[in-house]
């Protein structure tokens, strides 16, 4: 099964995803986080990437989809995978489909988490982030067992640069701008399925279930 979970940042696509990973057994591959790996490991992509991640800019599409493809081609996506914040521009998206096209093979399902923008700057202000697991709490709706501790790894966590409001206001324009447009693409080729992310997050995976089967 190979998903694609779409929506502005904030929306709770890597929550999804990651519910989506363990109940379906597939793997869950965010290219934030793998940028912000690098980042923490001071790599050249992560210096690189980094410069565009703190404007609330997109990285450009020459690395990207060369870290993403190299990802998806591991043994451990052969049965799937369930892609969190790529692809974010339709150029991502014809590339992803060409080596997938070139595999016999295809995305199952887009699934769009639709969350209008008035919640999503509030949501982002109470995001807090693991930077060693990935893992993600909300100071209000999933708040961590002891404050600013992360439950699984037990590292500091921390609010990432680019959720601050004003680069929040950045990224959704840059959401508005380059990547809604994939709805449309992924409606015309019949994968697009909308749910409502405004509800609490057992419900909005209880509709993701209900499509997926
Ligand atoms: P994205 O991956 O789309 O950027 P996240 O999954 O990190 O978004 O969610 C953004 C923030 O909103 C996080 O702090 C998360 O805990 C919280 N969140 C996710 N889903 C919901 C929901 N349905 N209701 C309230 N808060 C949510
Ligand atoms: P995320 O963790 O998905 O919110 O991504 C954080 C930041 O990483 C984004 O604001 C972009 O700067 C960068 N990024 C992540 N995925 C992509 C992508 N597919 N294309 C370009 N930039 C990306």
């Amino acid at each position: 099964m190979k998903i694609i979970m779409l929506g502005a940042p904030g929306a709770g696509k890597g929550t999804q995803a990651k519910m989506i990973a363990e109940k379906y057994g597939v793997p869950h591959i965010s290219t934030g986080d793998i940028f912000r790996a690098n980042i923490k490991n001071g790599t050249e992509l992560g210096m690189e990437a980094k410069k565009y991640m703190d404007q609330g800019l997109l990285v450009p599409d020459e690395l990207t989809v060369k870290i993403l493809l190299d990802r998806v081609a591991n043994e451990d996506c052969k049965n799937g995978y369930v892609l969190d914040g790529f692809p974010r521009t339709i150029p991502q998206a014809e590339v992803l489909d060409k080596a997938l096209t070139e595999l016999g093979d295809k995305i199952d399902y887009a699934i769009d988490v639709d969350v209008p923008d008035e919640n999503i700057v509030k949501r982002m202000g109470g995001r807090r982030a693991c930077l060693s697991c990935g893992a993600t709490y909300h100071i209000e709706h999933v708040p961590p067992k002891s404050e600013g501790i992360c439950d699984k790894c037990g590292q500091e966590l921390v609010l990432r640069d680019d959720d601050k409001p004003e680069t929040v206001k950045n990224r959704l324009n840059v959401y508005h701008e380059q990547t809604q447009p994939l709805i449309e693409f992924y409606t015309k080729k019949g994968v697009l399925k909308a749910v409502d992310g405004t509800v609490d997050m057992k419900d909005v995976f209880a509709a993701i279930v209900e499509i997926l089967g």
